[in-house]
């Protein structure tokens, strides 16, 4: 599997629609894999929106105020503002006449690092659930794809991915940019789990059911 044949660009295709039908198949992965854990991330259990490595997002509200909301409560935030997004006909255009904002660039960098907070406190709060709904693989991938679609088109900004930097080289998908995880190194060989339950630290809920 290379992630980098599936993002890269087609002759003739252009950019924006690209980048649409990727931002909605993120969207749809993420999506899945949280609803089925979300009845684990309840505003007791996840009382902060946690990533890993001490990271707690804050939700701007639409005056730009910056607000501490549980974790459930953010991604539902986050969930609707991009269905709501890439229902909008003038944003995400699917009828052959209409022509992407000017903004589209901007709007996916927004929907791909609001996915990518969602898919850290994944990872951070409960991955524990993932693996025993048997949806590791699948969260994998969709990080997989997220992270070749930033590394292609430079999405999100450094200090949003350095949270999981770990994990993008436990799974390889950093060999161009830094020579450690490169061809020969056989440490990483069945290292991504002992690295990803490694952020499972300070996580919420442990086994509500
Ligand atoms: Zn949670």
């Amino acid at each position: 599997m290379d992630m980098r044949l599936l993002v890269d660009l087609p002759p003739g295709l252009d950019y924006n629609e690209w980048l649409a039908s990727h931002t909605m198949a993120l969207f749809d992965h993420v999506n899945l894999v949280y609803g089925a854990i979300s009845e684990f991330c309840t505003p007791s259990g996840c009382p902060d929106m946690t990533g890993p490595g001490q990271r707690t997002y804050l939700w701007f509200d639409e005056k730009g105020k910056k607000t501490k909301v549980a974790a459930p409560q953010y991604i539902d935030y986050v969930m609707t503002f991009i269905q709501k997004t890439i229902s909008d006909e003038t944003i995400f255009p699917t009828k052959y006449a209409n022509e992407f904002p000017s903004s589209f660039e901007s709007i996916v960098r927004k929907i791909v690092r609001l996915l990518f907070h969602v898919m850290a406190h994944l990872y951070a709060a409960h991955f524990k659930e993932v693996v025993m709904l048997g949806l590791h693989a699948h969260l994998n991938l969709t990080f997989a794809h997220l992270t070749a679609l930033h590394h292609r088109f430079s999405l999100i900004e450094l200090k949003e991915t350095e949270i999981l930097r770990d994990l993008e080289v436990a799974l390889r998908l950093t060999e161009d940019s830094t020579q450690e995880g490169g061809n020969n190194n056989d440490k990483s060989e069945s290292s991504d789990v002992d690295s990803k339950s490694n952020l499972t630290e300070g996580s919420c809920g442990d086994n509500k059911s």
